[in-house]
């Protein structure tokens, strides 16, 4: 991490009174949650006593163990409460996105607010929005950037379980419990430290990926058994689920989560995708292995963006014509 930006949050960081927000990106996952909850922890028992974590929206129930959630202000579901937030918050730490755009709702309250605003995170090509910007895509996760921080502050001192458990869970969500973005020994030696403060890595493990509710395991039995489609020319599998499937399995928020890594796990194939139909759009996740590189995809066609192998957009046509029109940009060799 660039030493002069750390010395910069080292000055901004010396009120321990100052109000100070933390948010992260719509549709929270593991990532987003982990590095933000585990950077509020960090800077609860360093002493802070003035701060607050927002999420655009609700984040999906297997996270609902997650340290200090209780803490969270769910901007949906609380807009003014949120908005005031960040008009009043004098440093507003970013995790996990890489452009104003990504907090829904709030976008305008972000981008006027006067709050020095840092942005920590690990996806490609960040908006130039932020004051100070923490920006490696070569990393796992922004859990393992917030780790990184930490250290950098001379902080470690200040991990304790509970903010070990909130970047173990980012680090092992954002790389599928370490089978891709994970080519890099440091990732794992942060892993290490982090259960050697604590984390149950086997309990966490079983929280996370263990605890799907009946009708959630029959609704991924249903999108391989009957929503999958293969385009073996191509190398690419698709599942696409309408709004009449998800109501057959009594969706939650997060029951499709994971779903569109079992097309990848399909021999020969090194590009996914999952279409979920939501009210006024069609909501996308792409996956790729090697060099297929998914957040052109997304950020090309279908009004996303993300990371080269793993990203998400949106298409304001009914399911069908999204995935026509996915298909036809395959078969033209667009990707
Ligand atoms: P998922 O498929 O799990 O929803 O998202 C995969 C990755 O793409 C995540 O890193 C997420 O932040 C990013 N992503 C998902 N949807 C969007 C989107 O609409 N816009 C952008 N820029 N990134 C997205
Ligand atoms: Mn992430």
């Amino acid at each position: 991490m660039d030493p002069a930006n750390i010395s910069k949050v080292k000055q901004l960081l010396s009120d321990k009174d100052q109000p100070i927000a933390i948010i992260t990106h719509t549709n929270p996952d593991g990532d987003a949650l982990g590095s933000s909850l585990g950077m509020y922890g960090f800077l609860l028992l360093s002493g802070f006593t003035n701060l607050r974590v927002i999420t655009p929206n609700t984040y999906p129930s297997f996270l609902r163990w997650i340290p200090w959630q209780e803490k969270i202000i769910i901007a949906d579901q609380n807009p003014e409460a949120a908005r005031k937030i960040l008009s009043g918050a004098s440093i507003i730490f970013c995790l996990d996105f890489n452009g104003m755009g990504r907090v829904n709702g709030l976008e305008n309250s972000l981008r006027q607010s006067s709050g020095t605003k840092i942005l920590i995170d690990h996806h490609p090509q960040p908006t130039g929005e932020f004051d100070l910007m923490f920006s490696e895509t070569r990393v796992s996760s922004t859990a393992e950037l917030i780790y990184d921080l930490i250290a950098a502050l001379g902080g470690e001192n200040m991990i304790d379980r509970r903010v070990a458990e909130c970047l173990y869970a980012g680090i092992v969500t954002d790389t599928g419990s370490f089978s891709y973005a994970c080519n890099e020994p440091k990732t794992y030696e942060i892993a290490a430290r982090l259960i050697a403060l604590g984390v149950d890595a086997e309990h966490l493990h079983r929280l996370i990926y263990d605890t799907y509710s009946v009708n959630r395991m029959r609704l991924l039995g249903f999108c391989l058994s009957e929503r999958l489609k293969v385009l073996p020319q191509q190398g690419a599998a698709y599942i696409s689920l309408s709004a009449a499937d998800l109501e057959r399995f009594n969706h939650q928020e997060g029951d499709t989560e994971g779903v569109v890594n079992y097309a990848m796990s399909i021999e020969n194939i090194h590009l996914a995708a999952l279409f979920i139909e939501k009210d006024d759009h069609i909501k996308i996740s792409f996956r790729s292995a090697g060099k297929v590189d998914v957040n052109l995809l997304a950020r090309n066609y279908f009004n996303g963006g993300g990371h080269r192998n793993a990203a998400g957009g949106k298409y304001f046509e009914n399911l069908m014509e999204t995935t026509k029109r996915f298909e036809n940009i395959l078969r033209n060799g667009q990707v």
